[in-house]
């Protein structure tokens, strides 16, 4: 039996979460929230000029607050989201990663700068995470087709040949020409894990180029909350309860010019004969990860880095990702579990403000 439905369900959900966003509740907690789209509390003296797009399958709402932004600052952000998708988008026929794609086995590609060191940033973390996080895992991806219409268990078959042409070890960069060459036909870039985080970096560095400083930049739940929020405060990002439909929290935290990205069973899935099957795949059997994880959030800076972040450590599990973020400088993380356990690197224990009792610290 193959149900799909509950991820066509989620789609439309959050679909209209986004567009009920405009008429956020004068009750709401949090200013957005990491793991789910975003409602804003409208009770702030400067309005947002605000607007969605919908890019990488993805629900994009970016809200500036200031006085001078204009919808001419929409229009350009929308047009550098446009550029991010001809750059990266794998599944975007004659995009630059398409064209690696197509190349694989046959020749090397240049590509422009911005995505030779996106690939060469994925790869890095490919390298320290001994390849659990791999963005040359696409032909895998492709295969389960997660958060698509048709998604199923594939043949045991099918998942070994798959994995044969998923290892990063094989991609080959060239600095000098930023070259990018997939030594084996079949292979396949895909910048899934990585792709929402650069594009909210993109935006940051466009509203500061602008002279703005307050924004909030979400995309389907990865979002950056730039600056302070009107008012010289704090902004208060809901940390999605896995559990829950979007909108219900467990907490909290309060963050001042910081990314906040969550990487969560709940974001895309199938349910096969009772099972549920969550986008992000092991490299090392093809199956989804399967380890107790329900959601895994990071905070920081950069967010391209706390999206493959987020996805590399919840490959890595919990004890090895804790031990991993330790020696990240100013990067935290949080780990929920389908037991409802909280795992926190010591910074984001002290920055969660939870609210929901049936979740524990268990470290
Ligand atoms: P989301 O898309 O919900 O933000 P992630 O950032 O965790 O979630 O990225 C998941 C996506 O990354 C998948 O949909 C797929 O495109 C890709 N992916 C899946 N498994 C891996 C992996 N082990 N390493 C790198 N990328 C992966
Ligand atoms: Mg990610």
């Amino acid at each position: 039996m193959r149900i799909n439905k509950p991820a066509i369900l989620l789609v439309t959900m959050s679909l209209l979460g986004a567009l009920l966003s405009g008429c956020g509740g004068a009750n709401e907690a949090a200013d957005a929230k990491s793991g789910t789209n975003s409602k804003q509390s409208q009770s702030q003296a400067v309005q947002p000029v605000s607007e969605t797009f919908f890019i990488f399958d993805t629900i994009v709402n970016v809200k500036i607050y200031d006085n001078r932004a204009t919808n001419q600052n929409l229009k350009e952000i929308e047009a550098l989201l446009k550029d991010i998708d001809q750059k990266i988008n794998r599944q975007l026929e004659g995009s630059e990663i398409y064209q690696v794609n197509e190349n694989s086995g046959v020749a090397p590609v240049q590509v422009s700068r911005e995505t030779y060191d996106l690939v060469a940033k994925a790869i890095s973390y490919a390298k320290q995470s001994d390849g659990l996080f791999d963005p040359a895992i696409g032909k895998l991806v492709g295969l389960w087709n997660i958060g698509h219409e048709g998604a199923h268990v594939p043949e045991p078959e099918e998942i070994a040949e798959a994995l044969k042409l998923c290892n990063y070890r094989k991609v080959e960069l060239n600095e000098a020409n930023h070259e990018i060459y997939l030594q084996e036909k079949g292979m396949v870039i895909d910048l899934g894990a990585i792709g929402k985080g650069y594009a909210a970096d993109i935006i940051y560095d466009y509203l500061a180029g602008q002279g703005f400083s307050s924004a909030i930049i979400d995309l389907g739940g990865n979002v950056y909350a730039m600056g302070q929020k009107p008012g010289n405060q704090k902004w208060n990002i809901g940390i999605q309860d896995p559990d829950q439909e979007r909108g219900n929290p467990i907490g909290t935290i309060k963050v001042e010019d910081k990314t906040v990205v969550t990487s969560g069973i709940y974001e895309r899935f199938f349910i096969e004969d009772g099972k549920l099957y969550q986008h992000i795949l092991d490299p090392r059997t093809g199956y989804p990860v399967d380890n107790g994880i329900s959601s895994v959030t990071i905070v920081t800076k950069s967010s391209a880095d706390a999206d493959a972040l987020s996805t590399t450590l919840f490959v890595l599990g919990i004890e090895d990702g804790l031990a991993f973020i330790e020696n990240i400088p100013d990067t935290e993380t949080l780990f929920i579990t389908k037991d409802k356990k909280l795992y926190a690197s010591s910074g984001f224990k002290e920055m969660l403000n939870k609210t929901n009792d049936s979740y524990e610290f268990a470290n």
